[in-house]
């Protein structure tokens, strides 16, 4: 809504002056709402895979002497638990994020190497759809931050890359420096995203269709680590996105080394 939230303080400061102090709460108390929803989210997703498995569990003890069926039932208990520790893993990872210096290990970082480790990493699950994975103009270029997380980053944008295109599609990543940015873009001929989802998929646990997100085994989160990273870097992720056409995803990080607009000096020798 609409609404700002104020608070006001008032002291006397002189025998005829006041000071006024005014504070914008508005964004505190969003903030604050936004914790006590996600204590409340992560229950209820835990919810369902553990339901999930505990049903399985009593299906399976009564198919006992189906061997067929205790197969079929055992699989998919797998993959439910395979869900629960994704989703784990998530919800530690982001947590982790959402506190301030959540930066491990800050050092300089090729972006090429972030990007090829995290290319190598979804390749699999790419093949599986025999959807090519393909790098294009890798800037030479290097940034400051935590290589980890910043392959996380990639990573997520290029698994939902893949999750939401269809088989037989290409997906791009692409590297270039802009005013000082290095932008990594992560481009797909998938499903899109409506104009009115575009900011909601950056939200905790918010998928556009549930449905086919629990298909592809998403968790809600991978964007909201996306951002969360970005930011720690001093970055931010841009989408764009066409319903029906394919979306790309720009993560955007201050370049670390010498802008590439302005001559370089030469190399030292070492
Ligand atoms: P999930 O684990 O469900 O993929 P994300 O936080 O990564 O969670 O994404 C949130 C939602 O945004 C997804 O459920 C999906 O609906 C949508 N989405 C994310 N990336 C894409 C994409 N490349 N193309 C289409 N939809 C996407």
């Amino acid at each position: 809504s609409g609404t700002v939230l104020l608070q006001v303080r008032v002291a006397p400061v002189g025998p005829d002056k006041l000071l006024v102090l005014a504070e914008d709460r508005t964004e505190a108390r969003r903030v604050e709402a936004i914790r006590r929803d996600f204590v409340v989210n992560v229950s209820h997703e835990l919810k369902t895979p553990v339901g999930a498995l505990a049903l399985l569990a009593e299906t399976v003890q009564d198919a006992a002497d189906d061997p067929v069926a205790v197969r079929r039932f055992a699989e998919r208990m797998q993959a439910e638990a395979q869900r629960l520790s994704a989703l784990v893993h998530e919800i530690i990872e982001l947590s982790r994020l959402q506190v301030a210096g959540a930066l491990q290990e800050v050092t300089t970082i090729p972006v090429r190497d972030v990007v090829s480790e995290a290319v190598d990493r979804a390749r699999t699950t790419a093949q599986a759809k025999n959807i090519a994975v393909t790098v294009g103009g890798t800037a030479d270029v290097l940034v400051f931050g935590d290589h980890n997380l910043l392959v996380t980053a990639v990573r997520n944008l290029l698994d939902n890359a893949v999750a939401y295109s269809p088989e037989n599609t290409r997906v791009g990543v692409g590297v270039r420096v802009r005013r000082g940015l290095v932008e990594i873009d992560v481009v797909d001929q998938g499903v899109g995203i409506a104009v009115d989802e575009q900011d909601r998929v950056f939200e905790r646990f918010y998928r556009v269709d549930p449905a086919r997100s629990r298909d592809t085994g998403g968790t809600g989160l991978g964007l909201s680590i996306v951002k969360h990273v970005a930011a720690d870097h001093g970055g931010d992720v841009q989408i764009w996105s066409e319903p029906g056409k394919g979306s790309t995803f720009t993560l955007r990080i201050p370049a670390a080394d010498v802008p590439q607009e302005l001559p370089q000096e030469d190399p030292q020798p070492p």
